[in-house]
């Protein structure tokens, strides 16, 4: 049984925005109630469409986004209560890679730059000690010494967020949180990036969240996966569980979406549609927040909200089919 290294708890965020051309400001509500463990050496993947609250979520987590309550526990800490000097040793052991390495990297530094510049900030370390860092950084993430005199527009999107994910690790971080690491690359980098992670996680027993809407990277790269769903994780379980017996109708709508994991492709005539779209998460909908899409739907799904059904190997369920 693995550690924990991080735990969340009864995690909120909630921001407010304007209401455009109509006036007035509204709230969102991104992230509700999110109760995660993150295990020691894992790749734990938060999946969901577009607009669920998976970003907001890992953004949450390093201090990039503010949270209305809940704890972010890491190494025994509430990272929501730190202080300042404890939030700075915070930064420099979780780290973050975006998801678009053009703009996640400043056009008008040198690649040596950028990966020596988190190690000046944190660390009193000699100029010599930082450059066998940043040169052993550079090479564990497949590029050559060569590169780190070079400018981020002379490199492919693929080598540039090599540089992103080496900047990501060149402070030796322990857990890192990757959103949508290869959603902005060509389909034909994509699986070397992908791999790049697979192999930084066996190779340094790295712990990752990964946040992505596409399946066939959390089937290949994650150990567990969290499904979220306005703002909620509806089901957890071990990659295995989820794609071999998703429970809960949202996740098996997302599979049944995807001809490689629908349930067809299996062998079972079971497929759930996913109808209409995600509500706006200013105003989700009263009871299960899947509701009105569900097709499974009952009176009492509409009044109340289902609590947590839990399996066996930490497979939880939020549904009222199961309770
Ligand atoms: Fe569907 Fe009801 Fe389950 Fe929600 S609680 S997912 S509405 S069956």
């Amino acid at each position: 049984m693995r550690e924990n290294l991080a735990e969340i708890k009864n995690l909120h965020v909630e921001y407010k925005t304007d209401k455009g051309i109509f006036g007035g400001v509204q709230t969102i509500y991104a992230v509700n109630g999110v109760d995660l463990e993150i295990k020691k050496g894992e790749i734990l993947a938060i999946a969901g469409e577009s607009g669920c609250g998976k970003s907001t979520l890992a953004k949450a987590i390093i201090k990039l986004e503010a949270s209305k309550s809940g704890e972010i526990i890491f190494e025994g800490q509430d990272m929501l209560k730190m202080d300042s000097t404890e939030l700075k040793n915070f930064r420099k052991k979780v780290q973050m890679i975006f998801q678009n390495p053009y703009s996640s990297l400043d056009p008008k530094m040198k690649i040596f730059d950028t990966l020596k510049e988190p190690l000046k900030i944190n660390t009193n370390l000699s100029d010599s000690e930082i450059e066998r860092i940043v040169t052993e950084t550079a090479c564990k993430v497949g590029l050559d010494k060569e590169c780190l005199s070079l400018y981020p527009h002379e490199f492919s999107g693929g080598q540039r967020q090599r540089i992103a994910i080496a900047r990501a690790l060149v402070l030796n971080p322990e857990f890192v949180l990757a959103d949508e690491p290869v959603s902005a690359l060509d389909v034909s980098i994509q699986a070397q990036i992908i791999n790049l992670l697979k192999e930084l996680k066996e190779n340094y027993n790295l712990t990752f969240m990964l946040i992505t809407h596409d399946l066939s990277v959390i089937k290949y790269l994650a150990d567990r996966a969290a499904i979220m769903y306005l703002g909620e994780i509806v089901e957890l379980g071990t990659v295995d569980e989820i794609f071999n017996n998703p429970k809960h109708p949202y996740t098996k709508a997302l599979l049944s979406a995807i001809p490689q994991f629908s349930p067809d492709a299996a062998g079972s005539n079971e497929k759930t549609l996913l109808k209409g779209e995600l509500p706006s998460p200013s105003n989700p909908p009263q009871g299960c927040k899947f509701h009105t899409r569900c097709p499974y739907v009952m009176m009492k799904c509409k009044e109340k909200a289902p609590n947590n059904t839990n399996f066996e190997n930490g497979h939880t369920v939020k549904c009222f089919l199961y309770e």
